[in-house]
Order: C-alpha cells, then structure tokens, then sequence
C-alpha cells in the first residue's frame, strides 16, 4: 500500500536546508506540498504573431533577433528587438549580466514570454523569460506557477510535487470528505497540478474548471470549519465584565467631543457595551465606510474598559495608520489624564523596556502600535480589549495569537475588528460566521459627496491644469498611478514619469513620489510631510494607506483607473472629501474600454455608497469574468474566489453544519496552516 512519506526530509532531494525555505511557504509536509496550489496558469502551448498581440496580453513570442544593444535613457537598460514578420517587439531588462548580454547578442532566434507594455519604443516585454535559438515545439499544456519564495524556485516545486501525485491514486494516501460534490480529491489534484493537453485549458486559465470548483469547495468548507470552532472555543472561555457606559469618563469625554455622535455611531456603541457587560468575550466585526468614523467608537468603548480598570490594545496593519491612531485617540483621551503607550517594531533599546514594563505593570492604560504588540516579549497587565483596524491585512493567526497573549486571570479580552471594506451580506456570512457584526451605515452629517468624473487619457492637459488651479488655491492633490500586478517595474516607472512630468508643468508647486519600493520609514516620512503639507502634490503607487486622514487633500487623481476593481477604487478615493471641502475623484483612463471596465467606472461615478458599490462589484464581476483580479482587501484563498464561486456558498454552509469534529481538522490541517502568507482571514 503506497503512503505519503511523513516528513519533507524523507522526500528525495530535500535536506534541512530547503525544507526550511518550504516551511516559510507554510509547507511542513509532503501533503502540505500536494496543496500547494498553483495560483494561476501561463499559457505556453502556441507562439502568437507578434502583430496580432495587444496591450496587457500575456504570450508566447517567436522571430529573429533585429538588433541587441545597451539603451541609455533615465535609467540604463538592455534593449533587444525580435520580429516575427507580423511585427515587431522589444524585450528590455534593466537587470542584466554581460555574460546574458553577449549571449542574446549572439542569438540569431529568440522566443519570449511576458506581458506586452506600451514601452518607450513602441510594444515592450520587461524581464521576459526567454530561449535563444529555441528547439522546435511548444509546451503541450498549462504551465502552473506556484506562490515561490528566495530558493525555491518554480522548476523545484514542479519537481517535488509531480511525482506524490502518482502516490495519491490509491484511495486510502489521501482523506476524503464524503459527500462533496464532484470528482475526488486525487483526481482534482492532479489536474490542478498537471493539466494534460486533453484538459479544459480555457476554464482552468478561469478558475472555473470543475477540479478547481471541488478544490474550492473544500477551502470553504474548512474556512467553516475553523469559523465553528473559533466560536465554540470563545464559547468555553470567560472574559473581564465592564461596569457598562455612563461613567464618570465618559460623561467627560462625551463633553470634550466637538460633534455629535450620528444615530448609526450610537447605536453601535450600545451594541458593544451590551457585549462587553457579558462574562463572554465579545468578538464583533465594526463595518463603516471610510470616513463613517469608527475610530471615534472606539476610543469611547476604550473609555469605558479603562474605567472599568482594564487595559486597551489598538493595532493597525501598518505604521502610518497606527501614528493616524495615535493622533486620535491623543486628541480624546489625553485631556481626561489617560496616557496612552506606543509600540511599533522601531522602539527600540531604552525606550522599547520602559514601554514594556509599562504595560505589563498596568501603568499604561492604551497601547497602540502595529503588530509589534504580538511580540513574545510584550506582556499585559489585564487586557480588556483589543481593537484591530483594518482587519483584512490580518490573518486568523495573528487574530488568534493575539487573543491568546491577552488572557489574564480575568479571562480572554474582547476583541473589537473594523473594517472599511464593505462586504455584501451573503459574504459576511461566509467570511466572518464566527462574528457579531455592527454596521455604521451612515456618514457625519455636511459631509458632501465625492464627485467623481471619468475622463478619457487624451485629456490629461485639462486634468495638469485642474491640479495646477486646485493647488493655487492652497488645496493638496493625490495622483495616483495603478499597479499592474507582476510588474512593479512598469508600475514605479509610470510613477517616477508622472512625477516629472508634474514637476515640470506645476513650477510653482512642490510635488513628492511615494512607491512601494520605498522603506517603511521613508514612506512614512513622506506620507507625514504631505499631512503637513510640505508637498502640494503626491504622486503615489497604490500605496496609500487607507485610513490615512489629509483633510486639505480634496483632489485625486487616479490614473488608468480601469485597471482597478471597485473596491480598490472606492477605498483610494475615500482619501479625499474628509474635511470640511467638497471632494474631487478623476478617474483616468485609456481608451477603448470593454463592457466591464465601462461598467465599473459608471458605478463610481454615480455612487459614493460603498455597500452599493460592493453589490454592483457582485453583479458585473460574473464567474467567467477573467479581469476580476483580486481586489485588496478581498480575502486571500488558495483556490476559492468568494465572487467566482459564490454558487457554492449555500451547499457549503449546508455541509458545513454536520462536519464531524475530526473532519474539521483534517480540512483545517490542509487548507489553514499558514493563514498569514495563504489565506488571510
Ligand atoms: P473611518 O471610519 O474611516 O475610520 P474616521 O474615524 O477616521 O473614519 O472619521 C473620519 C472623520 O470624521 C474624522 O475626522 C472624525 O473626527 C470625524 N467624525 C467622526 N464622527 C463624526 C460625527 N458624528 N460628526 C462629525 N464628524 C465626525
Ligand atoms: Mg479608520
């Protein structure tokens, strides 16, 4: 009877070393690899003409090489032109070594493969891979490209996986959950893995192939799972009672506030306070659009923990939002003596004690920080609760760890998540069962809605122009340039080009360049200049921070905004109109647009209803629709896609409900093992 081996050393080629390197994939054994699972497929079984390949197209390319020589322009640059007799396309490399040099040089035929840019001389491949003087013949099937890391290359993985999927065919190697539908899991695990030529190659390239669905539905089912167990777990355990609202704190703070609370913000507060009255660990999800003002509830919840002479947590993803937190929170809770302590991965030496033996003596009331708080080091006096903001960046993991760490003789804390991404509804009940939620449905009073204009590239004169006028009249701009998955090159060059080019036509203005590729630090440097509006204009990569609050920024630029999903683009214009001032939104694009592009810009312009736009988001993003990128912000699985495969929720919800216990685990055991790099939750 054939069994998979029981550790990664046992499998040939694997010694500690690269076991180690599989482990930070989340692979800890050869059936974790058996699900490791391609994210998506390159198509190299037929050479396109290179006449006939259009922008963005993903292909396989074939002709003679024209010419091979170093280009200088801003940044050096080998550039290679191969044509086909259709056409002609440049493959450039900004990293490159002479020995590749003077072998392409060398090349009479080259094939390549990559996306086609709009380059600086006309249609472009970057860093494409690529053969010279190929052999005749094509790849016969779907090449899968797997999530890889430094060491572990794709061929590796490729070479470790293929041959446990012979071991898989008996039925006893691998578990399977009855009574799901479709084929068997060793059959769908092939398929995904090693696609045969004779598979539907066109439904696999859209994640609708029946193996992918079967795969899918068991990434849901344990997402279930471990949701029920969650919730039985908070079940069994005790946490810290809070005398409730109406202390003398509050009444203080509810004095100090310089607005009142909207009908929607109230009725939340009493929400939490009803849970947190409870010996039972509160575990509720807070959704408000961006500018709903969650920050505010939870700064009156902290209130009444503190008085109740418990301990708060604040965490946030990154940074910036936890110093926008920071800024907050000191705003309310320092004129009524409450001191708040601050922890981040920077404090450091001194500094980094002191705030520790601060919190674990109870002298510091409020903590806020990133996931610093996680550390092992970091210990609390008596935590009461823990807020978490913008939850979507953190995985059940993290989520868990962080409870844990919390426990005190009192019990667990409550634990308080916001999120400003709004999920449709059959959603929420997927992806958070195991939570209560309150919604903040409604924005401050006067606040105007964002207007929002789409405007084809060719006129991005009039647009400099706006800038240019919004700027004179002491107001900030963001100009946001979109990223183009895979290729940050692409993506960074657009940037620092808009960044001249805006220099160049505002003389009088001062603008600033804001990109991934930055450090934390740097980044955060330039984000804080521009709230203190030491920049006119910023010109940034996708990396705004959500949540970062610049109420002087009214205009925002984004540009090939038809590349972004709706989510994405409601989050980044919430950036703008939070002051007092009407808010501006361009959204850019190139023509032609096809129907689902059309479609989503028309919702952004119509609508600033963020509950809207996700249902709309629902609606045009139909199962087949190979443009639904993954928006940020979604839920990450390995497999399932909640938009795509939402035909499945209700069986799975059925399913769900008579799981065994040991069912459970063993579809938490495959599908949740590294929740943080794999299936954020
Ligand atoms: P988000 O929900 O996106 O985190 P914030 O909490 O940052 O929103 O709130 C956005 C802005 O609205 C903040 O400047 C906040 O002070 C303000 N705000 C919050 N609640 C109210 C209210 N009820 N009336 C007026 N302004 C409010
Ligand atoms: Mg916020």
């Amino acid at each position: 009877m054939k069994t998979l081996p029981d550790k990664l050393t046992d499998l040939k080629g694997v010694g500690p070393a690269l076991a180690g390197k599989l482990n930070r994939l989340g692979i800890g054994s050869p059936e974790d690899l058996l699900f490791h699972l391609p994210m998506r497929y390159e198509d190299r079984t037929h050479i396109t003409a290179i006449g006939s390949c259009r922008i963005g197209d993903t292909v396989l390319v074939e002709g003679v090489l024209d010419a091979c020589d170093v280009a200088y322009g801003r940044r050096r640059s080998l550039l290679a032109y191969v044509s086909d007799g259709t056409g002609r396309v440049g493959l450039r490399f900004y990293y490159f070594s002479g020995t590749q040099q003077k072998n392409l040089k060398r090349a009479r035929r080259v094939r390549a493969f990559g996306e086609i840019r709009r380059g600086a001389s006309g249609p472009e491949i970057y860093h494409p891979e690529y053969q010279v003087n190929p052999a005749a013949g094509v790849e016969e099937t779907l090449t899968p490209v797997y999530p890889a890391t430094e060491g572990v290359t794709q061929a590796r993985l490729r070479s470790l996986i293929t041959p446990l999927l012979t071991t898989i065919d008996e039925p006893s190697v691998i578990q399977e959950i009855t009574q799901l539908p479709g084929a068997t899991l060793a059959e769908a695990l092939r398929i995904v893995h090693k696609p045969q030529p004779n598979d539907d190659i066109a439904s696999l390239l859209q994640g609708t192939h029946p193996a992918q669905k079967r795969l899918a539905f068991e990434e849901l089912l344990a997402h279930q799972a471990s949701m029920r167990l969650l919730r039985r777990h908070i079940g069994s355990e005790g946490a810290p009672v809070m005398k409730g609202m109406g202390s003398e704190l509050a009444t203080r703070f509810d004095r100090n506030m310089d607005f009142t609370l909207t009908t929607a913000q109230d009725r939340v507060l009493k929400e939490i306070a009803a849970d947190m009255v409870q010996p039972l660990p509160m575990f509720r999800l807070l959704q408000g659009d961006v500018g709903s003002g969650k920050t505010i509830v939870a700064a009156r919840t902290a209130v009444d923990v503190i008085e109740s002479g418990y301990q708060v947590a604040i965490m946030a993803p990154t940074e910036i939002l936890a110093e926008q937190h920071l800024l907050s929170f000191s705003e309310w809770l320092l004129p009524l003596g409450i001191e708040i302590a601050w922890l981040t991965g920077k404090v450091s030496g001194r500094a980094r004690a002191q705030t520790l033996s601060r919190i674990a003596s109870g002298d510091a009331p409020v903590i806020i920080g990133t996931h610093a708080l996680f550390a092992d080091d970091v210990m609390f006096h008596q935590l009461g609760l823990i807020v978490v903001d913008e939850q979507h960046r953190f995985g059940v993991q993290q989520r868990l760890s962080l409870r844990e760490k919390g426990r005190s003789r009192a019990g667990m804390p409550h634990q308080l998540i916001m999120t400003a991404t709004p999920i449709p509804r059959t959603l929420t009940m997927t992806l958070y069962s195991d939570m209560d939620v309150s919604i903040i449905e409604e924005l401050p009073p006067g606040r105007i809605p964002v207007s929002t204009s789409v405007i084809p590239d060719k006129r991005r004169g009039d647009i400099v122009a706006r800038v240019n006028q919004a700027c004179a009249e002491g107001q900030q701009v963001y100009w946001v340039c979109t990223l183009i998955e895979d290729s940050d090159d692409a993506e960074l060059q657009a940037a620092e080009e808009t960044a001249r080019m805006l220099t160049e036509a505002l003389p009088d203005h001062r603008v600033a360049l804001v990109h991934g590729r930055l450090k934390a630090q740097e980044k955060s440097d330039i984000m804080q200049r521009f709230r203190e509006h030491s920049f006119d204009v910023l010109v940034a990569t996708t990396v705004i921070e959500v949540g970062v609050n610049v109420p002087n920024a009214n205009l925002m630029i984004i540009d090939n905004a038809e590349r972004l999903g709706l989510a994405q683009l409601h989050q980044l214009r919430g950036r703008v109109g939070r002051g007092h001032d009407a808010g501006f939104c361009v959204l850019l694009y190139q023509p032609p647009l096809g129907p689902t592009a059309k479609a989503r810009l028309d919702v952004m312009r119509r609508s600033t209803d963020g509950f809207l736009i996700a249902e709309q988001d629902l609606l045009i993003r139909g199962p087949g629709d190979i443009l639904g990128e993954r928006q940020s912000g979604d839920v990450q699985f390995r497999v399932a896609d909640l938009i795509r495969d939402q035909d499945l929720l209700t069986e799975i919800r059925n399913r769900a409900a008579t799981l065994t216990d040991s069912e459970c685990l063993i579809l938490m055991a495959r599908w949740m093992r590294d929740p943080e790099n794999l299936a954020q939750v």
